[in-house]
């Protein structure tokens, strides 16, 4: 179950307690598209044009160098984005001014499905009493809360 860290009137950040399997102890943030869409202009923009590619988004790279140039700007910006909106929701936790991290397109899984930014260190929150490293998601604050 996701715990409430924070929320604005922008978003809202949860967090769950990271794998104990996981050897990697540093957490991780996954911010929403949607969220990082509804953020910035210039990343809204470049979705759009992947929108319109049509058919000319299955080439393969090398085949078309516009499709390529607008991958490689898309993906600049998707990371450049997602960090920045993480690093600024964790800082407002108490005791996380500081942190830092960069963005992964293998934060939470080393086949791509889950990019996200990883953290210079472990964030811990209390859950039913005891600290425990946490993983974080930054999402839009829905309508009904
Ligand atoms: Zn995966």
């Amino acid at each position: 179950m996701k715990r409430v860290a924070l929320t604005t009137d922008a978003y809202r950040l949860t967090y769950v307690p990271r794998s104990t399997r996981d050897p990697v102890a540093s957490s991780r943030v996954y911010v929403a598209d949607s969220l990082a869409e509804q953020s910035d202009e210039q990343l809204r923009e470049l979705s759009a044009q992947e929108a319109d590619l049509g058919k000319l988004r299955w080439s393969q790279r090398g085949e078309n160098a516009d499709v390529d140039k607008l991958y490689d700007r898309l993906n600049r910006r998707i990371a450049t984005v997602k960090r920045r909106m993480a690093l600024d929701a964790v800082r407002e936790i108490p005791g996380y001014v500081n942190v830092e991290g960069d963005f992964s397109r293998y934060a939470g899984c080393s086949c791509g499905c889950s990019p996200g930014v990883i953290l210079d260190q472990e964030v811990h929150m209390m859950i039913d009493g005891r600290s425990h490293c946490v993983d974080l998601w930054l999402e839009a604050k829905s309508i009904d809360d």
